[in-house]
Parts: structure tokens; sequence; C-alpha cells
């Protein structure tokens, strides 16, 4: 017993600690029935120290301490196994690229471009009469959808309005030489990241520009619709930027919309401002952001070692989870690569399935990573999906919101990302976890938030 009595002690004492923390991000997430129940597990665990020192010398404990000891060994030695089955396949050679025309987005715009919509639909016949169907449903943020808002919903249309109109390639510029030799790429680097953070990224990755990951054809814009995609660029930087979940938690009314437009203008704004820099460098460089797309930021994401691309067929950041926006410049320049490997994420999809489950419109595969274009990934059913968008009038983000891995940057949340990065076993008892304090299928509203309430979350001061 040498010893042992203390080091249960401890361990109940260290789990209390992590149970009030628990509680208090639950309390600050408004998440209440994680607020609820982390202070009645901290309740029970301080009422069995309180337990233990009372009966200490209790012939009882000479069963008692030794197992619980030797649990509480094994678990910690089991949490700490670094181990993890068959690699995932990563290969990319055959990848197909995509076609911009076939995305979502592109195909609602062609309702205002008839000319091009025939042009498509004599394409791709199968999709005309979804496509129509598409069309006449309100669009997003307009009178008729269910969380239509006169003022607040202008909020959102706004801010689409003035990251399209800000678009300026650089393309069209004359270049700028103004000095003799090329860059530093180091001191460049760092100049980079300076802007990144100082104007609203939280993390910045560099990898190397492949053919998959850049779009075939063009298809937002009615002007370049249909023309191959051109680029040369060696590199490309990719900037993350964090949805905030007091908007994200309200998913699928009006105040995601919100947040997404926010941070694509914020995650615009810094690429715009890198792709003017790398060209008063005298380099080509390309922003890509939101409607004004020559990559697919995801794969560039994943390649940079910024996270993983998840069941929800959307890039999950290491810290924040599917809760991001992002952006990227491409430039015709060698920069110091990033890596990171995130393929414990992979693993955790594969068992959690809560962005499926919780899905309005079944968008997400409960089932196994699908193959097409000539490679394993995660895509959703994005017809299914957009549709509930424009019935709804937002972006919806119910899968984002439901997903473990977007819960906020805290110590408490941290410390769960650190735990279910070493094995399975500690994924599914960290699901376990998340399915009893948060909820395994979320309550979605029925309306949107009060206004004057999401104003004193984001501005509680004022
Ligand atoms: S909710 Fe679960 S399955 Fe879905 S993307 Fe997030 S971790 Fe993966
Ligand atoms: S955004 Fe909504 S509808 Fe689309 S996949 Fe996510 S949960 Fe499903």
């Amino acid at each position: 017993m040498d010893g042992m009595f203390e080091f249960v002690v401890f361990f109940l004492a260290i789990s209390a600690i992590f149970m009030v923390l628990m509680g208090a991000a639950g309390l600050r997430e408004q998440s209440y029935r994680a607020f609820a129940l982390s202070l009645t597990g901290a309740a029970l665990l301080l009422a069995g120290l309180f337990a233990a020192g009372w009966f200490r010398h209790a012939s009882v404990m000479n069963i008692f301490i030794p197992i619980l000891f030797w649990l509480f060994v094994a678990f910690i030695v089991v949490s700490l196994i670094p181990w993890f089955p068959n690699a995932v396949n990563t290969e990319t050679a055959d990848i197909e690229q995509f076609d911009e025309r076939d995305h979502m987005f592109s195909r609602a715009n062609l309702k205002f471009h008839p000319e091009l919509g025939n042009l498509y639909h004599q394409l791709h016949p199968e999709k005309k009469a979804i496509d129509e169907e598409i069309w006449k449903l309100p669009e997003l943020g307009e009178p008729g959808s269910k969380f239509y808002d006169r003022y607040v919903g202008s909020i959102a249309d706004s801010a689409f309005n003035i990251l399209n109109r800000s678009y300026a390639p650089l393309s069209d510029r004359p270049s700028i030489q103004p000095y003799a030799d090329m860059p530093d790429g180091e001191k460049l680097m760092e100049a980079i990241r300076i802007a990144a953070f100082q104007f609203g990224a939280m993390d910045v990755g560099v990898t190397q520009l492949q053919p998959h990951h850049l779009y075939s054809s063009a298809g937002r814009q009615a002007h370049n619709w249909g023309e191959k995609v051109e680029n040369d660029h060696r590199t490309a930087i990719v900037f993350v930027v964090p949805m905030s979940d007091v908007f994200i938690r309200h998913a699928p009314s009006l105040a995601v919309l919100l947040e997404s437009s926010h941070c694509y203008v914020e995650s615009a704004k810094v690429a715009h401002i890198v792709a003017e820099m790398l060209h008063r460098q005298g380099l080509s460089a390309t922003a890509h952001v939101d409607g004004h797309y020559e990559v697919i930021c995801a794969p560039l994401a994943e390649a940079a070692g910024l996270g993983h691309v998840g069941r929800m067929g959307i890039f999950m950041h290491r810290a924040y989870g599917p809760s991001v926006r992002l952006s990227v410049v491409t430039v015709d320049f060698d920069l110091q690569e990033t890596t990171g490997s995130h393929e414990y994420m992979e693993y955790f999809c594969n068992i959690c399935k809560k962005c499926a489950d919780n899905c309005p419109s079944r968008a997400i595969s409960q089932g196994e990573k699908p193959v097409s274009r000539g490679f394993v990934h995660w895509s959703v059913d994005q017809e299914s999906c957009y549709t509930f968008w424009r019935k709804i009038g937002t972006d919806c983000a119910v899968c984002i919101r439901s997903c473990p891995f977007s819960k906020p940057d805290t110590l408490v949340h941290r410390v769960v990302r650190g735990y279910i990065r070493r094995n399975p076993i500690n994924q599914r008892l960290a699901l376990l976890g998340d399915d009893l304090f948060y909820g395994r299928k979320l309550r979605i509203p029925t309306r949107n938030v009060k206004w004057k309430n999401l104003l004193k979350d984001i501005a509680p001061n004022r």
C-alpha cells in the first residue's frame, strides 16, 4: 500500500480539477449540459476523495486502494501508447482535377446566365432537373427562406458583395521589378507570417502546388466560365481564419452565415495583402479568395500539414477543427514547406460520424470513405446539402457545430486533442465523453437567436 493511497488521492484530485475546467468550458460555450455534468462529476470525485480520507484505515481500503491504483495506472499507460493501425492511403498520382463548373455554387449561379446554363446542361443533362429545382428556391439571405431577417441578414450579403468588389487580379497590373536580386525566402516568409497574423489569420502553411490542387476549368464567374485554369506557380501559401463559436453554436440559423461571410472577408483580406507584398517583390502571385479560386483550398491546407479533410468533406484544422475559412496565395517562388501529420483525425472520423448523424439533409455518408476522381476521399452530397441551405437561407453548418474538433481552442480541449492523437482506445473514450457531455444529437433551433443576446456575447461591455 506504500504510496498507492497517495497516488489514488492525487489522481482523483487531478480528475476533479479537470472536471471543474470542463464545467468552466461548458459554461463559456453555453453548453449547460456539459456544465452541469462536469460539476456533478467534480462533486462525485471530491466526495470520493473525502471518503478515501475518512476511511483510510478501514480494512476494506486494503482491497479498494490497490484496485483503484492498478486501474488508474492501466489508464495512464494505455493513454500514452502511441499507436494507430495501418497508415492512411494518401496516394495522389491518379487524382483527376475537379471542374469548378460542377461545383454547386457555380451551378446555382447559372440561373443568372441562361446561355451558360443551357451549355452546362447539354454537357450534364442529368443535373438539369435538380439545378432547376434549386433555382426556384430563394437565394441565401433572401425573403422566403426560413431564417430570413431583413436587417441582420443584409450584413452577410453586404460582406460578400464587398469581397467580390474588392477582387482585383494582380495579373491585370504591370509587374513591379524594384529589386535587382531575388528575395530571401526566409525573410520573405517571416514578413508573410507577420502580415497573416496581424490581419486576422491564426495559422499559415506552405506547400508545393500540384496539378490536382487546381480546378480544371473555371466555373464561378460568367466572364471566364469554362476557360481552362492556367496557373504555373510553384508554391501555395494557405491562411486559416477561425470562425467564432459564439456564432457557430446557433447553427443552422442566420448567425452562421454572418460568421462565414465575416471569415471569408478576413481570409480574403490576408490573401490580398500577401499577394500584393509578393507582387512588390517582383514575383508573380495570385490571391485565391471566395468566388475567385483557381485552387481547391482543402487539399492544399492538408498538404501544408495544417490538418485533415474530414468526413464532412471540408478541411479540419488541427486546433479549430472544421470551424475555419481558408484563403490561398500562389506564387512563382520556392518557400520552405510546412509539415504535420494529422492522420489521427482520419481515424476519429471513422468512429465518430456525429456530423452524419446530425446533418439535416442526410448529405454526409455514414459509410466508408468513397472513391471519386481517382482517389479515396470524403465528399458530401452537394445537391442535398445546398438545397437545404437555400430552404433555410443560411449556410447551415450543423455539421461544423456538431464536430468534436470544433470545440474552442481552450486548455481543456487542447488536453483532449493531445489525448486522442495517441491511439484508437483514447479516441473511443473521448468520443463517449463528447457524446455524454455535449450530447450525440444537437438541438436544432427553429428561429434566429435574439440579436440583442448575440450582441451581448460579441460586445459584452458596450
Ligand atoms: S463530426 Fe466526427 S465524423 Fe464528422 S468530421 Fe467531425 S470528427 Fe469527423
Ligand atoms: S452544411 Fe448542413 S446540410 Fe450541408 S452537410 Fe453540413 S449539416 Fe449537412
